[in-house]
């Protein structure tokens, strides 16, 4: 990657099962000086999910009172339950010098677009519905209730997905890993 001027918040969203982590996963192992946010959520910890690594795994009481002591820079529901980014966290990076990276839902992405207008915005788009829905029952992470909740939200989503900066289609995993970089490299090469 090309040398970066000042540091850049780039905040990464995509329907569930769409590959998103599996993309950044790559890009980080190419690009390891980027930090990946670590969020808060509700949610039980999947199969290998460590606490503190994949998320903060935290109560729903916990999470109203970070709520009520406004520590988050942006909170949502997804698919019955809450995920969270601490700010404390995240001006900690950028007071660093860091680029960070946020892997978050649609609506929680936007509202971090309002607050740093200078956050840029990028979407990972499934080249089908049908790729969607067969990488996410694929993934055996999820029970059917959760897959038709996680289902649901998707053309809210994708509509929510026009006001981003960028769209990466994630078809072939190498290519979409590639545009991926090229944007970023873009945009810190231009910071
Ligand atoms: P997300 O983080 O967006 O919920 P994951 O990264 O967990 O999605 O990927 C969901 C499933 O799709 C995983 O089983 C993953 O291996 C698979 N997957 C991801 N990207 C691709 C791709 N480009 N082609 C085929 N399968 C993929
Ligand atoms: P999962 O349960 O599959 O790990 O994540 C479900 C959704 O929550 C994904 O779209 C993921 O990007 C999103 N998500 C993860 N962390 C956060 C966060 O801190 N804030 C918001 N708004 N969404 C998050």
């Amino acid at each position: 990657m090309n040398k970066k001027s000042s540091k850049k918040l780039f905040v990464i969203s995509g329907c569930s099962g769409v590959g998103k982590g599996t993309v950044l996963k790559a890009f980080l192992k190419r690009n390891p000086e980027f930090m990946l946010s670590v969020s808060c959520t509700t949610r039980k910890p999947r199969e290998g999910e460590v606490d503190g690594i994949n998320y903060f795994f935290i109560s729903k009481e916990e999470f109203k009172n970070c709520i009520d002591n406004k520590k988050f820079l942006e909170w949502a529901e997804f698919a019955g339950n809450y995920y969270g980014t601490k700010k404390k966290y995240i001006n900690q990076c950028l007071e660093d010098g860091k680029d960070v990276i946020l892997e978050i839902e649609t609506k929680g992405a936007l509202q971090v677009k309002k607050q740093m207008n200078e956050a840029v915005l990028i979407f990972i788009a499934p080249p089908s519905l049908e790729t969607l829905e067969a990488r996410l029952r694929g993934r055996h992470t999820e029970d059917e209730e959760t897959i038709q909740k996680r289902l649901n939200v998707v053309k809210e989503e994708l509509v929510l997905s026009k006001q981003y900066d960028y769209r990466v289609v994630n078809d072939d995993l190498n290519a979409a890993v590639e545009e991926l970089e090229l944007i970023i490299n873009g945009e810190c090469a231009n910071a």
